[in-house]
C-alpha cells in the first residue's frame, strides 16, 4: 500500500533568527585609516552581530611617526599620498604590537561609501587610492615571506560598495565566508546591524553639530568649519589643528557631521532654490558637475553650506601631502566660501611632521581675523536670509545647555574613534 508523504515532513523549519557560530573568542584587528574613519560604526555593528565581542574588535591607534618607525619600517609604499603611506604602520601595529594576538586582520577595500548627498550626485565613490590602499600595503607584508601566515593571522580584505547597500551582503559573504565561516542569512542580518549602527552614530553626531550652531545663533558667536577628509580627524594626519583653534574658544564643526536637517538647509538655500541655482539643499550641480567622488562632493557641499550659514564665519581647509584628489577643488572651494565674505584658511601638504611653530603662528592669525571680522560676517550673511529660520536668534524659550550636551570637537573626535 502506498503511504502518502507529507511534504512538511522534510521541510526545514523557517527560523526568524539566523544561526550563529561561536565567535566570542575571535579577535579582529581593523587598521584605523582612510574611510574607516567614516564607516567604523558599520564594522563594529557588523562584527558584533556576528558574535564578535566588542573588546575583541581592535582598532589601531592614531597615526604617529613612532608607529611607522616601530611597526611599518621597510614595508612602506612609495610615491603615494601620506594617508596611504602611513597604513603600513597600522598593519604592523596590529600584527606585531598586540599583547594578545589578533586572529583576523580586516582591512576593507571600500569602493563606495554612504553619503548625505547620495541621490543628488553622480556617485559616492572613494578615491582610487582608498580603494586600492589595502592591496598595495599588503604587498609590503608578503614580499619576503607571508607575515600574516607566520603570525597565524587571517588577512581579509573584502571589496565593498558600502554606498550601494543592495550589493553589500553578497560582497561581504563572498569576501568573508571562509574567514568567519559565514552563512548567507547571518551575513544579511549582520549587514543590516552594521548600517543601523552607522546611521545611529551619524544622526547623533549631526544632531550635536546642530546644537553647536543653535548655541552660536542664540549667542551671536562664530564657529569654524573644518573642511577635510574624514581621516584628518586622525591626530597624526590632521595634527589636531582644530583642537588648537578650539582652545581659543571657537566651536569647531567637522564637514562630515554637518547637520542634514531639511528645515535648516531649506532656510540656508531658500534663495538659491528660488532663483533656480540649485534644485534642493543637497544639489551641488551648480559648482561641481563631475560629482563621482564622495569625499570631494562633500567638500564642495560643505563650502556651499559655509558660504550660506551666518555663524560659520571661517573655514579651515586641511589637505595631505600628494593628494591628487584635493588639487582640483582648492580654487573652487575657496572661491565659494569667500564669495560671501567668509574667512578661508588652508593647511596643505600635511605629512608626518607637525610644524608646531608655523601652525601656532597661523592659528594666531586665524583667531585674530575671527575676532576682528566675525561680527560683521554674521550680520552680512544673516541679512541674505529670510527671517523665518530654525536657528534665528531669540526663538527658543531658554538657552540650551550646549556646553554640557553638545560635543566639544575633541569629544566628537573621540566619539568617532570610539569602537563600542
Ligand atoms: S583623497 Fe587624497 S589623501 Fe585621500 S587617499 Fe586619495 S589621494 Fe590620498
Amino acid at each position: 500500500m502506498r503511504i502518502p508523504t507529507l511534504p512538511t515532513w522534510f521541510a526545514t523549519k523557517a527560523s526568524s533568527a539566523p544561526t550563529k557560530k561561536d565567535r566570542s573568542q575571535v579577535r579582529v584587528g581593523i587598521p584605523k585609516v582612510l574611510n574607516v574613519w567614516s564607516t567604523h560604526q558599520f564594522w563594529v555593528g557588523f562584527l558584533k552581530a556576528l558574535g564578535v565581542q566588542p573588546e575583541n574588535i581592535i582598532f589601531s591607534s592614531d597615526t604617529s611617526e613612532e608607529q611607522g618607525r616601530e611597526h611599518g619600517k621597510g614595508r612602506g609604499t612609495v610615491d603615494c599620498c601620506y594617508p596611504v603611506k602611513c597604513i603600513s604602520g597600522h598593519y604592523g601595529e596590529l600584527v606585531f604590537g598586540q599583547k594578545k594576538k589578533i586572529n583576523v586582520l580586516l582591512s576593507p577595500m571600500l569602493y563606495s561609501i554612504p553619503s548625505v548627498l547620495r541621490g543628488n550626485v553622480v556617485d559616492t565613490l572613494t578615491c582610487t587610492r582608498v580603494m586600492a590602499g589595502p592591496e598595495s600595503v599588503k604587498a609590503g607584508f608578503l614580499k619576503e615571506r607571508d607575515v600574516f601566515a607566520e603570525q597565524g593571522i587571517k588577512y581579509a580584505s573584502p571589496f565593498v560598495s558600502l554606498g550601494d547597500p543592495h550589493c553589500v551582503t553578497d560582497q561581504l559573504y563572498d569576501g568573508l565566508k571562509d574567514v568567519f565561516e559565514l552563512d548567507k542569512k547571518e551575513t544579511e542580518h549582520a549587514v543590516a546591524a552594521g548600517y543601523a549602527a552607522l546611521d545611529a552614530f551619524n544622526a547623533k553626531a549631526r544632531g550635536q553639530s546642530r546644537k553647536i550652531l543653535e548655541w552660536c545663533a542664540i549667542n551671536q558667536k562664530p564657529c569654524i568649519l573644518v573642511m577635510a577628509r574624514p581621516y584628518h580627524m586622525d591626530t597624526g594626519i590632521g595634527h589636531e589643528i582644530e583642537g588648537e583653534l578650539q582652545a581659543h574658544g571657537y566651536p569647531v564643526l567637522w564637514l562630515q557631521y554637518l547637520p542634514g536637517d531639511l528645515d535648516l538647509l531649506n532656510w540656508l538655500f531658500e534663495e538659491d532654490m528660488r532663483i533656480g541655482r540649485c534644485k534642493n539643499p543637497f544639489d551641488i550641480n551648480d559648482v561641481w558637475t563631475s560629482s563621482y567622488s564622495s569625499n570631494t562632493n562633500e567638500i564642495m557641499w560643505g563650502a556651499k553650506v559655509a558660504a550660506r550659514c551666518p555663524w560659520i564665519t571661517c573655514v579651515v581647509r586641511l589637505s595631505s601631502y600628494e593628494c591628487g584628489m584635493d588639487q582640483p577643488t582648492f580654487t573652487p572651494a575657496q572661491k565659494i566660501v569667500e564669495a560671501t565674505g567668509t574667512l578661508f584658511f588652508k593647511f596643505g601638504d600635511l605629512d608626518s611632521t607637525k610644524p608646531a611653530g608655523s601652525v601656532r603662528i597661523r592659528i594666531e592669525t586665524i583667531t585674530h581675523y575671527l575676532s576682528k571680522y566675525s561680527e560683521d560676517i554674521i550680520r552680512k550673511k544673516r541679512a541674505y536670509l529670510s527671517d523665518q529660520g530654525p536657528l534665528l536668534e531669540g526663538e527658543w524659550p531658554e538657552r540650551p545647555e550646549v556646553e554640557a550636551e553638545s560635543p566639544a570637537p575633541q569629544e566628537q573626535q573621540e566619539q568617532v574613534i570610539s569602537v563600542v
